[in-house]
């Protein structure tokens, strides 16, 4: 087990800065991902860590070791991609077998390290099989225990289930899980699937154009996200402007005024010194909202939308409704609202309804 310490990093291709100065700890035996938009420069850190790429500055470290500059066949590291890589000429047992041959380990010690790193994912029965007689799921399974065989110091993931249908991913991502718990492995993966990333990460760091706009447990990024494009990129949101209005009673709550009434919610930055009359935006999840047929005389006067349910999106146990204030003046933007076991599906366009939302579901953020 390895922490992987990231130190000022910058990387420009051309003259765009793809890497911005990342600082960045990842913990021994820490499941950490690699999260952002397109672009944002994922693979390139990736890439830095794996020793594909250098970078201009700032340097990268191995415990205390600085790899900055080791070329990769050096630095230890198992890897796992889209494309498995696999030969198709050679069976899954040579397959697994094959950079352990270039390291000119003794035969004796491949085929027990073969069996081993096969076992670890359930595949000893096709060691002899060719890779072209393998399902997706199969070869992704190959492929990590060709990762896993040479026992890396770091196991690095890319998109590693991109290939695979929707019930292989949610079976071999619990597995990779598993897999680096037992060895206890640093692992250090890029997705562009959230649930991916919100269900097995320990931490998470997401990407906004070559920075790092947050890094956390996935229940921090999802319920305290910090900035606007953080909340955006994880999950579905609602945003609403308003102005400070001021602060309850510890410095973190504040009343916030918006069209579409008042809200107490939390600001998600410590470190942000908001002042009375400031711009904000609330960020506010679909699924915080919690819908009644007629508003309570004696509620709270605020964290309160009347409304009418327009659009509707049945999914089973969920349905997904675009929510439209009324009483509010020019045409307020419908906010989007999701209810579990859904009650409110077959309510008439013309009834108005109440929305509620608890302060600790909604979060203040820099417009
Ligand atoms: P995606 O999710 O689409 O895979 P990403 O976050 O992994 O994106 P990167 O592949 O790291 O993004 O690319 C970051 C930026 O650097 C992009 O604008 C990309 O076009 C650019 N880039 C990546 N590799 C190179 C290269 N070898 N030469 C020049 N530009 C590059």
């Amino acid at each position: 087990m390895i922490a992987v310490t990231i130190r000022d990093l910058n990387k420009q291709f051309g003259d765009h800065l793809v890497l911005d100065h990342i600082n960045l700890r990842i913990e021994p035996g820490e499941l950490f991902f690699l999260l952002g938009p397109s672009g944002c420069g994922k693979t390139t850190l990736l890439r830095h860590i794996a020793g594909f790429y250098y970078p201009d500055s700032g340097q990268i470290l191995f415990d205390d070791q600085d790899v900055s500059r080791v070329p990769p066949h050096e630095r230890g590291t198992g890897m796992m991609f889209q494309s498995y890589a696999l030969w198709p000429h050679l069976t899954v047992a040579g397959n697994v077998a094959f950079g352990l041959e270039e390291r000119r380990v003794p035969r004796a010690e491949i085929t027990r390290r073969v069996d081993e790193a096969l076992g670890s994912v359930g595949m000893n029965a096709y060691a002899d099989r060719k890779i072209n007689q393998l399902s997706g799921g199969q070869q992704q399974r190959v492929a990590l225990a060709r990762a896993l065989v040479i026992r890396p110091r770091c196991l690095l993931l890319d998109e590693p289930l991109s290939n695979l249908d929707a019930k292989m991913r949610l079976q071999m991502r619990a597995e990779i899980r598993r897999v680096c718990k037992e060895f206890g492995l640093t692992a250090i993966y890029v997705t562009h699937d959230q649930k991916e990333a919100l269900s097995i990460a320990d931490r998470l760091a997401i990407l906004d154009r070559g920075h790092l706009a947050q890094v956390g447990t996935p229940r921090e990024i999802y319920r305290q996200p910090r900035t606007k494009a953080v909340a955006d990129f994880i999950g579905e949101t609602n945003f609403v402007e308003g102005r400070a209005v001021d602060p309850a009673g510890n410095a973190h709550e504040w009343r916030i005024s918006t069209p579409l009434g008042d809200f107490m919610g939390f600001k998600a930055d410590p470190n942000w010194e908001l002042h009375v009359g400031e711009p904000v935006v609330l960020s506010v999840r679909p699924e915080s909202w919690k819908l009644r047929a007629s508003a309570p005389a004696d509620g709270a006067p605020h964290n309160r939308v009347q409304g009418r349910i327009g659009r509707t999106v049945y999914l089973g146990e969920v349905a997904e409704y675009d929510f439209q204030p009324t009483g509010v003046g020019n045409g307020a933007a419908p906010l989007k609202m999701f209810e579990l076991n859904p009650r409110f599906l077959e309510v008439a366009d013309d009834t108005e309804i109440t929305a509620f939302v608890a302060p600790e579901d909604v979060t203040v953020l820099h417009p």
